[in-house]
């Protein structure tokens, strides 16, 4: 049923993105500039990726008008927000190429089913999730056995950048946290003893080739990603050749299409957890926009329009910073942070989303860093950070 997909300009071939954040806005810088045209499904009239797509469809992303819009003109739909529902992604596969697929989004949206899936492909690449316990219901919480406290628990679905997780030590705190949680399935994780936080970005074609990024560390802050290192300077090669041995896994055993990134644990110990992954491309992964031979939007792109995956190698070592809506704030008053000094370090290369309100936590930009060497970039970095405060 999908139209072939290869670019063509007369008339233009149309790629579709499910959300209108800033990984849509990328996504489209990167499309439209191997000559598609974007569009994007996003109720937000003024949200980032509507701003530079070629055609915003403003509705719910459950809406059936748009979708039978959306997948009537674009020969390949994509996601950019991992809660988009499958729902809308499988009703738009009636009607064209939908890349990543239903299926592959729905477990990635669910930590029972997460998990589960990383369970099954840890019996072949011997990479294992952490010790969990899933909570349906109330009565679940006596059968918790005490070896997975202290924990954290965390939400089923919906959960982000932290969100939706607490922190319990007693099966007490367990059933009082359950219940502020309103009921909903929850995953209880046995805390574990973190060395560092990698992340691998991986994507698949639809003829089945698949290609992984270098591994990237990764630092957060109030569990909002930080920075991403790469190289990493904590990460021994063994375990980042583990790491992206269990990634391919993964994305072959999920027959998945398209961009993928998984979040892993190194434990003092040295060894490997899985942890969650996101269904489409990740702030851990912006450094590949400024530091790599292909972007991982442009590797989206190549993905959903069945074109030759691009190469992964990264030619500069790189740091990206985040940049939150903090950095705006001085006291309570608002005012631009000094992007001229930011911009006048050696291989700074800054991105803003075009997000009209500053808001503590909201992420604005990001800045990378390329240098000749990782500690370079981390110079660049450190001077970065102490300007922006
Ligand atoms: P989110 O969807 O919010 O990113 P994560 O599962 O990645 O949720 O958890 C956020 C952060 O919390 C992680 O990056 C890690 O720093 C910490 N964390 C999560 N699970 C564990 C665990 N089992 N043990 C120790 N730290 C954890
Ligand atoms: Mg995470």
């Amino acid at each position: 049923q999908a139209r072939p997909a290869v670019p063509s300009t007369t008339p233009a071939t149309w790629l579709g993105v499910m959300g209108g954040g800033q990984l849509g806005r990328m996504f489209a810088h990167a499309a439209q500039s191997m000559g598609f045209k974007v569009a994007v499904l996003e109720a937000d009239a003024d949200c980032p990726a509507g701003q530079v797509a070629d055609r915003l469809l403003a509705a719910p992303y459950d809406d059936a008008r748009a979708l039978a819009e959306l997948g009537g003109l674009c020969a390949a739909v994509t996601t950019e927000f991992e809660n988009v529902s499958a729902q809308s992604l499988a009703t738009l596969a009636g009607q064209t190429f939908v890349a990543p697929a239903a299926s592959g989004v729905s477990i990635a949206q669910d930590r029972t089913a997460e998990k589960a899936f990383f369970t099954e492909c840890g019996s072949r690449s011997g990479v294992l999730p952490a010790p969990h316990f899933v909570i349906n219901s109330e009565a679940d919480i006596a059968a918790i056995g005490g070896d997975l406290l202290p924990g954290i628990l965390k939400t089923a679905r919906m959960g982000y950048d932290g969100k939706g997780q607490v922190r319990v030590r007693t099966l007490d705190e367990v059933r009082a946290a359950f219940a502020d949680m309103k009921g909903v399935t929850c995953v209880l994780e046995k805390m574990l003893p973190l060395a560092y936080e990698v992340s691998v970005l991986v994507a698949r074609g639809d003829d089945g080739q698949a290609v992984v990024y270098p591994i990237a560390e990764n630092v957060h802050r109030d569990g909002v990603l930080f920075t991403t290192t790469v190289p990493g300077p904590n990460i021994k090669q063994d375990a980042a050749v583990r790491a992206q041995q269990a990634a391919l896994q993964i994305i072959e055993g999920m027959h998945y299409v398209g961009v993928l990134c998984i979040e892993f644990f190194v434990l003092q110990d040295g060894s490997l957890v899985v942890n969650e992954m996101a269904p489409r491309p990740h702030n851990s992964g912006h450094y590949t926009i400024d530091a790599c031979v292909t972007s991982q939007f442009e590797q989206q792109a190549r993905a959903m329009a069945r074109l030759p995956l691009g190469d992964t190698r990264q030619h500069s070592p790189a740091v990206m910073l985040n940049i939150l809506g903090d950095v705006w704030y001085e006291g309570e008053s608002v005012r631009e942070p000094a992007w001229d000094q930011v911009l006048a370090l050696p291989g700074a290369h800054l991105h803003l989303y075009g997000k009209a309100e500053a808001r503590r936590g909201r992420k604005m930009g990001h800045v990378t860093f390329t240098g000749a060497t990782i500690e370079d970039a981390q110079k660049q970095l450190a001077a970065a950070c102490a300007i922006l405060g």
